[in-house]
């Protein structure tokens, strides 16, 4: 997706030689392989550092909430539905931003390409794409591998990779993918209650609560997060199992009908716990019970904030 870098420029410097926007925020290059990070920029000079690879699987729409300028974002699908949320959330509006679209053809998870190529005792000093390949390579070795076995878990069965609200798209779109995106779900959802238990215990014991997780999502916006409160307390502040699997289920009840799958709390997670096994489930009920995905339609009310009288209401018999 290196293409992208090119557009990306050109728009940007239109953008703020035209005084279209007050600010920017877009990607540029990390310090370390496959680590880009995001850049707020400001200046024409700074143009030539925004950078587009497939290691942007920062959720930008995260950088949103309360603003009070004009800015334009780069945004890849799950950021655009993102974007949506925090619209109806009125967290931003539409008008205070430009959107530059980017039809995502899935990002990269770094994590399996170190465990690829440190299994045969490697560093990694670069990595570039070339034609469908991932170009690794170190000291005294050049690897190639294949992009499609290397994507980020949410990014392969992602159904929705184009934008779904731009101003100005940085290349043509892309095929939609046809996927079932709840296989694992289904699995887990078949398990007897006391295996449940296990699975998400099992899931979050290495958990150091550093809340890496939370500060990476769009969603995760109250000014006093329930964790942080201490009056009242109304989780412990241990990493006791009780108290960490306390948090996680308290947060992915706050994000239902909201999550995007973006996946950048799992990208984020410094200990590798598969956190969007939380949120998927709830994403699978609401979509099941409401027919409701998050983000994919503008002025969409979400169903946690509509009632209508054919909802399903077994549960309160
Ligand atoms: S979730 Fe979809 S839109 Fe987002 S980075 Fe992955 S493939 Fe792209
Ligand atoms: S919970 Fe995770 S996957 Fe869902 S929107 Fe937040 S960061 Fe993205
Ligand atoms: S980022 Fe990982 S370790 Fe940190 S609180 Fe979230 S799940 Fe726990």
């Amino acid at each position: 997706m290196f293409e992208y870098t090119e557009k990306i420029r050109e728009i940007v410097k239109r953008l703020l030689q035209d005084r279209v926007v007050d600010g920017v925020i877009g990607f540029r290059k990390g310090t370390v392989p496959m680590m880009n990070h995001p850049f707020f920029m400001k200046h024409i000079e700074q143009v030539p550092q925004l950078y587009w690879d497939s290691w942007c699987g920062v959720n930008l729409a995260n950088y949103l909430p309360k603003r009070q300028d004009k800015v334009a974002v780069v945004a890849k699908g799950c950021d655009s539905r993102s974007i949506v949320v925090l619209i109806a959330e009125n967290q931003i509006t539409r008008d205070q931003l430009y959107i530059i679209g980017i039809p995502c053809k899935g990002m990269l998870d770094r994590r399996k390409i170190y465990d690829t190529v440190r299994t045969r005792g490697r560093d990694i000093t670069d990595v570039m794409e070339r034609d469908g390949l991932i170009v690794v390579t170190g000291k005294d070795f050049s690897l190639g591998l294949d992009r499609n076995q290397y994507l980020q878990e949410n990014c392969a069965i992602c159904l929705h990779r184009n934008p779904v609200i731009y101003d100005e798209l940085v290349g043509e779109m892309v095929p939609e993918q046809e996927i079932d995106r709840y296989e694992d779900i289904r699995a887990i959802e078949s398990m007897s209650s006391e295996k449940r238990w296990e699975y998400f215990s099992k899931l979050t014991e290495p958990c150091i609560r550093c809340y890496a997780c939370r500060n990476a999502c769009p969603f995760c916006y109250c000014p006093q997060c329930f964790v942080d409160e201490s009056k009242p307390q109304w989780v412990g502040k241990t990493i006791d199992p009780t108290d960490t699997l306390t948090f996680h289920l308290l947060r992915a009840f706050h994000l239902a009908g909201r999550c995007t799958d973006c996946g950048s709390c799992e990208r984020a997670c410094p200990v590798g716990i598969r956190v969007r096994m939380f949120t998927k489930k709830l994403e699978k009920d609401v979509k099941e019970l409401y027919g409701y995905e998050a983000g994919v339609q503008l002025g969409e009310r979400p169903p946690l904030d509509t009632y209508r009288p054919e909802d399903p209401q077994d549960f309160i018999k």
